[in-house]
């Protein structure tokens, strides 16, 4: 009989940083495996947000384990799949077409942030505090939360301040994270100085305007084209199309700046026809969303009882649309390394070790595809567009698939129903968290901060 002598996650009291994708999978996840877990984010409701995602094999895998899948498709009004997407260049030139096998859905974030958060709010395990965000956390697992909900303003002075002690404090607080700014990641981040603008458009219905293409009830077009101005992308939603674009074309960067959504309508048609068609089916200038791409490096995922997951570990450019899906392998991997190490130390250092390169590997190739794709120049446009892709399309192997996946959808699929499901033979081991003696420790230090801060105007 195997005997493992792993760390027995129902002791384990967790804080995890940031709702979203990545957070809030994690969170489940870890509180299926049997994990007390305390879930915040700064933002106290979640608004629906003017965009979509795509969702890539590993992603559906990990969203599927948990049982969303049903949720997230819903009455046909959730995510769809995609097929005969294609990458092609201004005048309509195929360019380029996923690898066989490559299956994509697009989902709006606003549909899987709420079956997330739905998911989440029915879990026992998890206490969910929204509008609170970390100010300062230490590798030791003591964190001081400031508490803007309802809740925290009715609190006394020096309230809305409060100190808590946890056995792992989990980053997923994305590009700014605070949890990466309090430890010692090694981290780098670099402005790639690309802008992207996104919306979603509505009335549009399937089959992008002036692109034609085809569309049934499961299956439509999406097009990538490039473009003198950049990218321009469509992915079709139930209700239109999830639209995205570089931002940076003087007139385009223009019109965003005056606010003008028929300007920007109008200096983009000038690159790409049916990009004008949809930019005029968003509703407001308000509805666009204007993003700067930033990179994040750390050379350390984990510090103490500080981990990292999602963006807050690994930004990438958006081109091969693995920000969220790789967030969401992440979260798989993660609770899967804790459950079968002997030490958190152990635990982390395999989370590390299996994420790091393997999502290093895609961050690179997506911002040398997004680094292509702002080519404008006309000549590096005919050598990229007449002399790259048609090499690169022959080179496209399913071992790329694989890379681009970083871990087979069957493994995912393994590693989530796993951790859900209770270890027979399991026996808590040296990993067992010391939580008493910090969280005294975190009280005293509390105690000492509200009799120094007394009289002070309330922090903020
Ligand atoms: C233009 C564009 C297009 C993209 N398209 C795709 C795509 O098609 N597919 C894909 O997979 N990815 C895509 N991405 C990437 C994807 O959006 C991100 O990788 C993904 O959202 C990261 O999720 P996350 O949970 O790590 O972080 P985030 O989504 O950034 O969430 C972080 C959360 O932490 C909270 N938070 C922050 N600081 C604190 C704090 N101090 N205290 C408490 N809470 C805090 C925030 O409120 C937020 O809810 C795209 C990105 C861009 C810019």
């Amino acid at each position: 009989m195997r005997l493992y002598v792993t760390m027995n996650l129902s002791t384990f009291r967790i804080l995890v940083v940031g709702a979203a994708a990545g957070g809030a999978s994690t969170a489940l996840l870890l509180a299926r495996a049997g994990a007390q877990v305390t879930l915040i984010d700064r933002v106290a409701e979640f608004r629906a947000v003017g965009a979509g995602l795509s969702l890539a094999a590993n992603g559906r895998a990990v969203l599927e384990a948990l049982g969303l899948w049903p949720a997230l498709i819903g009455d046909g009004s959730g995510a769809r799949a995609i097929r005969g997407a294609r990458l092609i260049d201004q005048v309509g030139r195929t360019l380029m077409t996923p690898p066989d096998g490559a299956e994509l859905a697009v989902v709006t974030r606003a549909r899987l942030q709420e079956v997330l958060l739905d998911a989440v709010m029915a879990e026992p395990r998890i206490t969910c505090r929204f509008g609170v965000s970390l100010e300062r956390a230490g590798p030791d697992g003591i964190v001081t939360l400031h508490d803007d909900s309802e809740e925290g303003r009715k609190h006394p002075i020096p309230a809305p301040l409060t100190m808590d002690a946890f056995d792992l404090v989990i980053g997923a607080d994305g590009v700014h994270s605070q949890v990466r700014a309090c430890g010692n990641f090694g981290a780098q981040v670099t402005d790639t100085g690309i802008t992207y603008l996104r919306a979603l458009t509505t009335g549009t219905g399937p089959g992008i305007p002036g692109v034609g293409g085809r569309s049934s009830e499961s299956a439509s077009d999406a097009v990538e084209a490039w473009t003198p101005a950049g990218l321009f992308g469509a992915l079709p939603t139930s209700e239109g199309h999830y639209i995205y674009g570089s931002a940076d074309a003087p007139d385009v960067r223009e019109a965003i700046v005056q606010r003008d959504l028929e300007g920007v309508a109008r200096a983009w048609g000038l690159a790409w026809r049916p990009a004008a068609a949809l930019l005029r089916a968003v509703d407001t200038i308000e509805s666009l969303l204007v993003n700067r791409v930033l990179h994040v490096n750390c050379t350390r995922w984990h510090d103490g009882r500080l981990v990292l997951l999602g963006d807050a570990a690994h930004a990438m450019a958006p081109n091969l649309g693995q920000g969220a899906n790789s967030a969401l392998v992440d979260a798989a991997v993660l609770v899967d390394a804790l459950r079968h190490a002997a030490t958190l130390e152990e635990g982390l250092i395999a989370y590390t070790v299996r994420r790091r390169e393997a999502v290093g590997r895609v961050a690179r190739s997506s911002a040398a595809l997004g680094w292509l794709a702002e080519r404008r120049h006309v000549v590096a446009r005919f050598l990229r567009d007449r002399l790259l892709w048609p090499i690169a399309a022959r080179l496209t192997t399913s071992r790329q698939l694989n890379q681009l996946l970083q871990e087979s959808p069957e493994v995912l699929r393994r590693m989530v129903t796993e951790a859900m499901q209770q270890h027979p033979n399991h026996e808590a081991g040296q990993g067992a968290p010391v939580l008493d003696a910090r969280a005294d420790r975190a009280a005293s230090m509390v105690r000492s901060h509200l009799a120094a801060s007394a009289g002070r105007p309330q922090a903020r």
